[in-house]
């Protein structure tokens, strides 16, 4: 593959995020000849950091990777600091000079990637700096990344999107949502799409419902002070649990291209039915996780976290049910659920198909025997942390008589194809190297998300629960599987 050349200008350049996962993911690029000579980066945050001290971090979070010292020294000698207060005009004329320097340095053709690594209440502030201090040229290009949360609910995101979109044309603006980077969710469309057993059964007639899993064992962490006015809606559902939907629900690109996709993705949003208050209430519930075990260790209420308020009315579990009014849907129950301190870590899809028309093997005519419904065909796609996917048939037990007993066709990927393949961050900072916008988010997806989830949170703000309802290393509260009892169905993953 070609050799990619641009500056990179990370915002919030000292913080978790660009440690974690931009400074890793830019050297597994290098290491794979995509970033060579023709790249610089330039870190910026509040904090008084020189160069040597900023490549020092930088080499510090890269040093688990395999590369040589020499790679190493060579990848970090890319990497320039400068303090730098958002807020503050004249830091960005510095900014600019530092930028045109290593343009010229390292021959960049004026090609730009800004990633605001920061909390988004300097979305604004940033981009309007940018475009005052006449940062962004008309060389090259200029792209910016963004980090989630993207605004708190429609408006804020509205006027967020249009401070933005003041600055940067949409086709420059890619919306992280680092799940869209994930392998096995970028399966979804190969299993879909490149599968005829399974496009041709993907309806109505044929499926009964769609069970989506994103749980956690882990708790709130040190994140209290910012989950604490999140909570798991928008946290995961919002963005994350919504994509997928649109994934799973979309209908057949005519080409497997950034517009034809996005164009069916907006269209499978706009169809999932946008409830009342008192419909969110039937078809959503919450869950606040309380003490309990989880293998051996014990944890404590979310309400006794750092930074939690004590009375707490925030959700660290929500189970829901989407209908999706198309052709295709109608009827068709979406289930969701996702929450923290659960009983194990996994995010899955269970898409559960219909029962054969008449069972023929069911023997009510002998009371002796028990009356039995054949198990549903279940395709299960699994995202982490296993990738890959099973399908479980009905077969034939052997031995005397007839009796029929599920068997599953399992294909996980091994531990070694998974950890060489490219980390979510790594595929999506490529993406944006190359201006490919097909696995971020676009406004129109944003958009049509919030209005969806703030009836939910509107509905919910007004009616408040006793919390807490489920003990850690539970699946959630009792709510959450009456919410399928009552349609008749189970969560079909019950670890
Ligand atoms: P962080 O608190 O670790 O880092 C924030 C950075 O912003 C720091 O470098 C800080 O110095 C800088 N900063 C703050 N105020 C500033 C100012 N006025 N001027 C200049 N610099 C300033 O946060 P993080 O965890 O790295 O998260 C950054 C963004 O990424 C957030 O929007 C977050 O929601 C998002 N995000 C983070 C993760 C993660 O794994 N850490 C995951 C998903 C999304």
């Amino acid at each position: 593959m070609d050799e990619k050349i641009a500056l990179f200008t990370i915002f919030g350049g000292t913080g978790d995020l660009a440690k974690r996962k931009l400074y890793p993911s830019l050297f597994r690029l290098y290491q794979k000849g995509l970033l060579k000579e023709h790249f610089a980066v330039i870190g910026t945050a509040r904090r008084e950091w020189t160069d040597d001290y900023y490549r020092e971090i930088v080499q510090d979070t890269i040093k688990d990777l395999n590369g040589t010292q020499e790679e190493i020294t060579a990848f970090a000698s890319h990497f320039y600091y400068q303090a730098h207060n958002v807020n503050d005009s004249e830091n960005y004329d510095t900014l600019k000079a530092l930028s045109d320097e290593l343009n010229n340095r390292y021959q960049l053709e004026g090609n730009h990637i800004y990633y605001l690594a920061m909390a988004p209440q300097f979305f604004g502030t940033i981009v309007r700096h940018l475009k005052s201090q006449n940062i962004l040229t008309e060389e090259g290009f200029d792209r910016l990344i963004i980090e989630k949360p993207f605004g708190a609910d429609y408006n804020s995101a509205n006027e967020l999107n249009e401070e933005i979109r003041a600055v940067f044309p949409e086709k420059d603006i890619f919306r992280i949502d680092h799940y869209l980077g994930k392998e096995m969710i970028q399966n979804i469309s190969a299993i879909r799409f490149a599968n005829n057993i399974f496009e041709s059964q993907w309806n109505n007639r044929y499926i009964d419902n769609v069970q989506i899993t994103f749980s956690e064992c882990l708790g709130v962490e040190d994140r209290g002070g910012y989950y604490d006015h999140s909570g798991a809606l928008k946290d995961m559902v919002q963005n994350h649990i919504l994509q997928v939907v649109a994934l799973l629900a979309m209908e057949p690109p005519v080409a497997f291209s950034e517009a034809e996709i996005r164009s069916e993705k907006v269209k499978a949003l706009k169809a999932i039915r946008l409830y009342s208050e008192e419909e969110a209430l039937q078809n959503f519930v919450r869950g606040q996780y309380g003490a309990g075990k989880i293998e051996d260790n014990q944890y404590i209420d979310y309400r006794a976290e750092p930074h939690v308020h004590e009375n707490s009315q925030i959700e660290t579990f929500v189970a829901g049910k989407f209908l999706i009014d198309n052709f295709r849907w109608s009827g068709v129950p979406f289930y969701i659920r996702t929450g923290k301190r659960m009983t194990e870590k996994g995010t899955r899809i269970n898409i559960v198909f219909k029962q054969v028309p008449v069972n023929v093997f069911r023997r009510d005519c002998d009371e002796n025997i028990e009356k039995t419904d054949l198990p549903p065909n279940v395709l299960t796609i699994y995202i982490q942390p296993t990738e890959g996917f099973s399908l479980t048939l009905n077969g034939k037990e052997i031995g005397q008589g007839f009796t029929t007993s599920p068997a599953k066709l399992d294909f996980r990927h091994s531990a070694e194809t998974t950890a060489n393949s490219p980390e979510a961050y790594e595929k999506l900072l490529l993406d944006g190297l190359n201006g490919d916008g097909t696995n971020f988010s676009h406004w129109d997806e944003v958009a049509q998300s919030w209005r969806i989830i703030d009836i939910i949170r509107q509905a919910w703000d007004k009616t408040p629960v006793a919390f807490p309802n489920y003990a850690a290393g539970t699946m959630g509260p009792e709510a959450a599987f009456d919410l399928l009892a009552q349609d008749g169905f189970h969560w079909e993953w019950q670890p």
